[in-house]
C-alpha cells in the first residue's frame, strides 16, 4: 500500500504532531486520540491532543487524559500546537465542520493531514484518508493502523486500555458493529493485560445521582412514545439542564432507553442549550437515521447513531422532527 509506505517512511523520524477529535468527544474520540498518541510518542515523536470541546468526567481516569490541550480553555496554546506540528492526524471526525474553529485553523496548515475515521461519507480534507465504515469504533483502526505501520509488537497494555474504552463505548458494550475480527482485537488487547471488568466499571459504574435521577426525569416526564410511527422522543428543556445541573457527557446514552422499548425503530433525544438544539438519534435494523441527520439537522454519522443541530428554537425543532415522520411511515413500522 502506497498511503502506508508513505506514512512510515514520514514517522521514521521524529516529528511534531497534534491529534485533534471531534467536538464533545465521546469515549472513542478520546480513547482513539490517547491510544494514538502513546503509540507515536512510544516512536519518539512529540505529540499533543487538541480537543474543541472539554471531554466528559466518565474518561478522567484514562492515562494522560489531563494532558489533553481543549482549544475552548486554551485557544491560543491550542492555534500555536497545530501551527507548529508537522503532521495533524484527524480521528473520529470526517468533515472540518465537526471541530469548529479547530477545523479552520486545521485547514489553513500546509503539514501533512491524516484521517482516520468511521463515519458515513468523508470529506476529502485530509493527504491520507483512511476511513473504514464498517469499522465498529475509531479505536478499531487505530489497532489496524499500528498493525499496518508493523507495529503490533509494539502495542502496550496502556495502548490497549484506551483502545477497548472506544470500542466498548462505539459498540454499546458489544451490542453493535460488532464482528469476529473485532472480538479478534479485543482478545488480542486482553493478552496485553487489558482488565476489561475493571474498564467497564470504570466507563459505566460512574454516575452520580443527579444522573440516574435525570434519567428517571427523561423516562417519567420527557418521554413521547409515537407508535404509530415506531418513534420515541425524549426532549430537555434549558430548564432542566438547570434543575439537574446537567454537565457534558450527563446524558450520554439516555437516547438508547427507548429503543428497549418492542416496536420502536427510531429514537431521538432532542436537546434545548445555549445556542442550540442538539438532536441525538438511534435506529435499529435498515433504517438510517444518518439520512435524517444530514438532510434535516444539518448533521451526519452512522446508519444507526447520528446527530445534528437545529437553530430554530426547541418547539418549533420538535415540530419539524415529528412532522418527518410520516414520509417515512412505511420503514419505520415494517417488522425487521
Ligand atoms: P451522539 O448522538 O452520541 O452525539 O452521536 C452519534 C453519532 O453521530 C456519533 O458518531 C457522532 O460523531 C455523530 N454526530 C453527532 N452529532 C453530529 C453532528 O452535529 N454532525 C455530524 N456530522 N455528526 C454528528
Ligand atoms: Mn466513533
Amino acid at each position: 500500500m502506497e498511503n502506508t509506505q508513505e506514512l512510515k517512511s514520514f514517522l521514521s523520524l521524529p516529528k511534531d504532531i497534534v491529534i485533534t477529535t471531534h467536538r464533545n468527544p465521546d469515549g472513542d474520540a478520546i480513547g482513539s486520540s490517547l491510544g494514538l498518541q502513546h503509540y507515536l510518542a512510544n516512536q519518539g515523536h512529540s505529540v499533543k491532543i487538541v480537543s474543541p470541546s472539554e471531554y466528559p468526567d466518565f474518561l478522567a481516569w484514562m492515562p494522560a487524559v489531563n494532558d489533553i490541550m481543549v482549544y475552548d480553555i486554551e485557544p491560543e496554546e491550542s492555534q500555536k500546537e497545530i501551527e507548529k506540528a508537522d503532521a495533524i492526524f484527524c480521528l473520529d471526525f470526517n468533515s472540518l465542520d465537526r471541530i469548529d474553529k479547530v477545523g479552520e485553523i486545521v485547514d489553513k496548515q500546509k503539514s501533512l493531514k491524516v484521517m482516520i475515521d468511521h463515519h458515513l461519507y468523508p470529506e476529502n480534507f485530509a493527504d491520507h484518508l483512511i476511513s473504514d465504515t464498517t469499522a465498529s469504533s475509531t479505536c478499531e483502526m487505530v489497532f489496524d493502523f499500528i498493525c499496518n505501520m508493523g507495529h503490533k509488537h509494539l502495542m502496550t497494555q496502556t495502548i490497549g486500555d484506551c483502545l477497548f474504552t472506544g470500542i466498548l463505548t462505539d459498540t454499546g458494550s458489544f451490542k453493535y458493529s460488532t464482528s469476529a475480527k473485532l472480538f479478534r482485537i479485543v482478545a488480542d488487547l486482553l493478552d496485553l493485560g487489558v482488565d476489561d471488568y475493571m474498564l467497564q466499571d470504570l466507563i459505566f459504574n460512574s454516575m452520580k445521582e443527579k444522573q440516574l435521577r435525570l434519567l428517571g426525569h427523561c423516562l417519567y416526564n420527557r418521554m413521547e412514545i409515537l407508535p404509530e410511527y415506531g418513534t420515541g422522543i425524549i426532549h430537555l428543556t434549558k430548564d432542566d439542564y438547570s434543575e439537574y445541573d446537567i454537565q457534558r457527557g450527563d446524558t450520554e446514552g439516555i437516547v438508547n432507553y427507548l429503543l428497549k422499548m418492542k416496536g420502536i425503530r427510531m429514537a431521538a433525544f432532542i436537546m434545548e442549550q445555549p445556542t442550540i438544539v442538539k438532536i441525538s438519534l438511534r435506529s435499529k435494523g435498515d433504517f438510517s437515521v444518518q439520512e435524517i441527520a444530514k438532510r434535516h439537522f444539518k448533521g451526519g454519522g452512522h446508519k444507526n447513531a447520528s446527530g445534528g443541530a437545529s437553530f430554530q428554537g426547541l418547539e418549533a425543532t420538535l415540530k419539524k422532527f415529528k412532522e418527518l415522520l410520516p414520509r417515512y411511515q412505511a420503514h419505520l413500522v415494517k417488522p425487521y
